[in-house]
């Protein structure tokens, strides 16, 4: 059987190394030809001198280059990453970049006919109108699959549905370290306190992102774009013990859903090798060692990220888009220790009610709001922080 060749756009970052990881250890099923990182040089290099793809790239600029990694052909800066997702002579791009610069890299994949592998979040929330535009569906030869555990879960459980239709896509969410607390004891969360994540390992935005539930607000929004869902099919279902990676329902009344241990090599060795079923690493799954499961309904009142999520998904447009850049902006700051846990869905929802009307009908207007939204958000944290002080 022929290789798979797989460029991997971010290949540095947590979902990177568990993708290049799968690779090890099925080296007769792929073959590398394109990597790129942001920043982190030293640990690209490394990984050219294992897989020595033809392409390779650092978006954050050009560094000098050790001998052993010039048989490849590099890129550097903010177009490296376009350039290697449309020029890289390959079956499948993984996006598994940071920030909006992956909107760009999936759409260039998907202009050169490459099917996507999506671990970024932003190109769907943000890009979403356009992405889908260039994704069109096919059973057998699809063009976008979604890495997510949670989008992976629900693309699955599909696969298993023989093209009927469902009615409700249930999103499973662990809750995060801030389940149980109350309103007071949130306001007072310190940074290090939301980059513990009890289940998953993963980067600080997004283990950020998961204690306040924005990363589910995120997620919802990724699956009315890549499930075609209503508003109202959209629910979130509170799972402590992230076995269950998500559900759907359909009209007879059954519930179907995808189960394993948290670990990313599952989804991400599912999407690469699709159809087959690979050894992923992941360790199975005992049922009974664990005994029980529990699941919750959310509440939008500590967290408001749903509400603002659907709040945006009504607005259409730009709006998640806004919601994500103020987001951004938002975690940002609380990192730094410039604003409360509490005031990062303060700052978005002030972001949606100004901005929420945007439109998003090209990349240039989706990069114009989100740049407007990051003005906005950082005008609104200085004048929190005023008040603070
Ligand atoms: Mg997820």
């Amino acid at each position: 059987m022929r290789k798979r060749r797989i460029a991997i756009l971010g290949s540095t970052g947590s979902i990177g190394r568990q993708a290049l990881d799968v690779v090890a250890r099925h080296p007769e099923l792929f073959e590398v030809v394109a990597l790129s990182a942001h920043s982190q040089a030293e640990l690209l290099f490394d990984q050219v001198r294992a897989h020595r793809p033809r392409l390779a790239g650092l978006s954050a600029g050009e560094v000098p280059l050790p001998v052993d990694v010039r048989g490849s052909q590099w890129f550097f800066g903010p177009e490296a990453l376009s350039q290697i997702a449309g020029l890289a002579d390959c079956d499948d791009v993984l996006v598994s970049v940071v920030g909006m610069v992956g909107l760009a890299g999936v759409l260039a994949a998907r202009q050169a006919g490459r099917r996507v592998l999506l671990a970024n979040k932003e190109a769907l929330v943000a890009g979403g109108h356009l992405v889908m535009s260039l994704c069109p569906p096919s059973a057998d030869d699809p063009t976008l699959i979604p890495v997510d555990s949670e989008h992976s879960a629900i693309y699955q459980c599909l696969m298993a549905a023989a093209h009927n239709p469902y009615e409700r896509i249930i999103l499973t969410a662990s809750g995060g370290p801030f389940r149980d607390f109350t309103s007071k004891q949130m306001r007072e969360v310190q940074p290090q306190d939301a980059l513990r994540h009890p289940n998953w390992q993963m980067g600080p935005k997004i283990t950020v992102d998961s204690a306040s539930m924005f990363n589910k607000a995120l997620e919802l929004i990724e699956a009315k774009w890549l499930f075609d869902a209503g508003t109202d099919q959209l629910e979130v279902l509170i799972h402590p013990q992230s076995i269950v990676h998500s559900m759907v329902a359909f009209a007879d009344g059954a519930v179907l859903a995808q189960l394993g241990l948290p670990d990313m090599r599952a989804p991400i060795a599912f999407a690469m090798a699709y159809p087959k079923r690979i050894v992923s690493g992941t360790a199975p799954l005992r049922l009974d060692q664990l005994g029980t499961l529990q699941f919750e309904a959310p509440d939008t009142e500590r967290f408001p990220a749903l509400r603002l999520a659907v709040q945006a998904l009504r607005a259409g447009g730009a709006a998640s888009c806004v919601l994500n850049a103020a987001n951004e902006v938002a975690v940002d700051a609380f990192l730094k220790r410039r604003i409360r846990f509490t005031d990062i869905a303060a700052v978005v929802e002030d972001s949606l009610q100004g901005l929420g009307a945007l439109p998003a009908d090209s990349l240039e207007a989706v990069m114009e709001a989100d740049r407007l939204a990051r003005d906005r958000a950082g005008r609104q944290i200085t004048r929190i922080t005023l008040e603070d002080t």
